[in-house]
């Protein structure tokens, strides 16, 4: 795919112009793609929407011979392959969801040099006729996207991506580019190690998303906060909510669509064309919400989504940052809406505790947990921590909640103290152990059938802690929990002492707690009674 030109720089000025119709370089493309021509190893770490594609696209259209790309995204190959061709771009893929006559007429435009790219299913590198192939064509590059799908430390690793360090050692004289909008400093370090790309330049964007409007609130009854959200700030728009299970999608959808939203649903559990259709109408229609598990999304390119909205708390602050980084790709106001509330933690924990995989796999999910937490509970900027996640510092943004109405701190000292002190009592039972709503009645001094079946209304501690609500104790215990203050175990959200947990019943620490919004407070409680 070479072009007739003497300098690359201009090669690659033309290609923008002419085959993608575009003005100017963006960011870092001009530096990366000058580099990749000039047969250089790239790592590129870009947030979502920043434009990596061309950063492989152009190269391999400036080189001689075939780019190479090696993507996750079997589901979307088909879309990328037709937009490529509608530029004039001559491209193909190879996955399993082909029949034998495509993959022989791909593998035959492949070994004539009549492609500029071809799409590889990482899984293909697993069979030698593939390999085979490659070595009797040209190849101008190695694009592997979604690079962080090698990173075992991270939330989307796929085990054929370790075979991508066989790349190199076949094809030495190739340059291989790898991007990925997933950069903390720990799954960075692994990508690089892992595709034995130790002498690659590093591209490191910003990963800021200033258009983005981050908030997090406390969760009361999620479905009409939601609806709320869309009927006075995004009416018509086009959006993403994100639910934890296929069940909760499905509800949500449901009940969108009961209140006159345009919403369609998402998950892996639906039938392929039904899921076909509904992302097709979210891509092609105006205004189209898509409730979805987080299966719905990689690689998605919208514009216009105005929102994405998450019912139930990610799993990690990388999934945070790549579902939101969904919302405003065009460079409009959007917004970042999160609810989560004390049963999410319960949730997360237990889904960790029975996850598979060994002591190791668990205790990092337990740290992708805990700084996912550290995110909502902070009462500094969102984005600044955020940020700090990727290592990148900045200054308070003014366009999240923490910044648009910063919240208060209070000191907690006292009510930690209360409810610390009431789980050492019960710990000390030992033979029975009890959740956040056993702890909060005893605290309320509730004679529930189940305080007065375990003598708890007998406990020094019984009925200590009327200033506060239930939804206030639930909101203590979240922000306990979020501060290693207290820890959650087993099958039924067992609440447990955490070493730190002492200092503050030694009187060695203060807590300060963040203070709920006046309004979810008062929502729960009208919801109780
Ligand atoms: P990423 O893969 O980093 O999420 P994409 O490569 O899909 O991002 O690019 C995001 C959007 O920005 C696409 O619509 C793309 O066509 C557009 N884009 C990329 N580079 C440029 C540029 N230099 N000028 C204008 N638009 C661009
Ligand atoms: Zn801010």
């Amino acid at each position: 795919a070479a072009l007739d030109e003497t300098s690359e720089t201009s090669d690659a000025l033309r290609v923008l112009h002419r085959v993608f119709g575009y003005g100017s370089f963006r960011g870092a493309q001009q530096e990366i793609i000058d580099h990749v021509v000039a047969g250089g190893d790239a790592l590129v770490l870009m947030p979502t929407g920043g434009g990596k594609s061309l950063c492989y696209q152009i190269p391999a259209l400036v080189r001689d011979g075939v780019g190479v790309v090696i993507s996750p995204l079997i589901a979307l190959m088909q879309d990328q392959v037709d937009a490529l061709t509608a530029l004039g771009v001559r491209a193909g893929f190879l996955n399993s969801t082909q029949d034998m006559d495509e993959r022989r007429s791909v593998e035959a435009a492949f070994l004539s040099g009549e492609l500029d790219l071809l799409y590889l299913a990482p899984e293909r590198l697993r069979s030698e006729a593939t390999l085979r192939l490659l070595d009797r064509g040209t190849i101008s590059l190695f694009a592997i996207d979604e690079a962080h799908c090698v990173a075992q430390w991270g939330h989307d690793f796929r085990p054929d991506y370790l075979m991508l360090s066989a790349l190199h050692e076949r094809w030495p004289k190739v340059p291989r580019i790898a991007l990925t909008a997933t950069a903390t400093e720990a799954t960075h370090g692994e990508i690089a190690s892992r595709l034995n790309l130790k002498d690659a330049r590093h591209f490191v964007a910003s990963f800021d998303r200033p258009n983005i409007q981050y908030r997090i609130a406390p969760k009361d009854d999620p479905k009409k906060q939601l609806l709320e959200l869309l009927r006075t700030e995004h009416p018509g728009d086009a959006g993403v909510v994100y639910c934890l299970s296929r069940a909760s999608v499905e509800k949500t959808a449901e009940f969108l669509v009961g209140k006159g939203i345009d919403a369609v649903p998402y998950h892996a559990g639906l039938d392929s064309r039904v899921r076909a259709a509904n992302q097709s109408r979210f891509l092609r229609e105006d205004g189209v919400v898509v409730v979805a598990t987080i299966a719905f999304g990689m690689g998605i390119d919208k514009p216009d989504v105005r929102f994405v909205a998450h019912l139930d708390l990610p799993k990690s602050v990388e999934g945070y940052y790549q579902e939101t980084g969904r919302a405003g790709r065009d460079g409009l106001p959007s917004t970042a809406w999160l609810a989560y509330g004390l049963q999410d933690v319960v949730q997360q924990r237990k889904m960790i505790e029975t996850s598979e995989g060994d002591e190791a796999h668990r205790r990092r999910l337990g740290t992708h947990l805990e700084a996912m937490l550290a995110l909502c509970e902070t009462v500094e900027c969102r984005r600044v921590r955020l940020l700090a996640y990727f290592g990148q510092q900045s200054t308070a943004c003014g366009n999240c909640d923490t910044c648009l109405t910063p919240p208060e701190s209070w000191d907690g000292t006292i009510p930690a103290q209360k409810l610390l002190s009431t789980v050492l009592r019960l710990e000390r039972e030992r033979h029975q152990k009890f959740g956040a709503g056993q702890i909060i009645d005893i605290l309320l001094g509730k004679k529930t059938a189940k305080v007065i079946q375990f003598d708890h209304d007998t406990l020094s501690v019984f009925g200590i802690g009327t200033e506060l609500g239930v939804s206030g104790w639930r909101g203590v215990v979240r922000q306990l929990l979020a501060q290693g203050l207290l820890a959650v175990e087993g099958d039924y959200g067992t609440l447990v002492l955490t070493d730190a947990s002492a200092e503050v019943l030694g009187r060695k620490r203060e807590v300060l707690l963040r203070r709920e919004p006046e309004k979810a407070v008062r929502a729960e409680k009208s919801a109780k009674s």
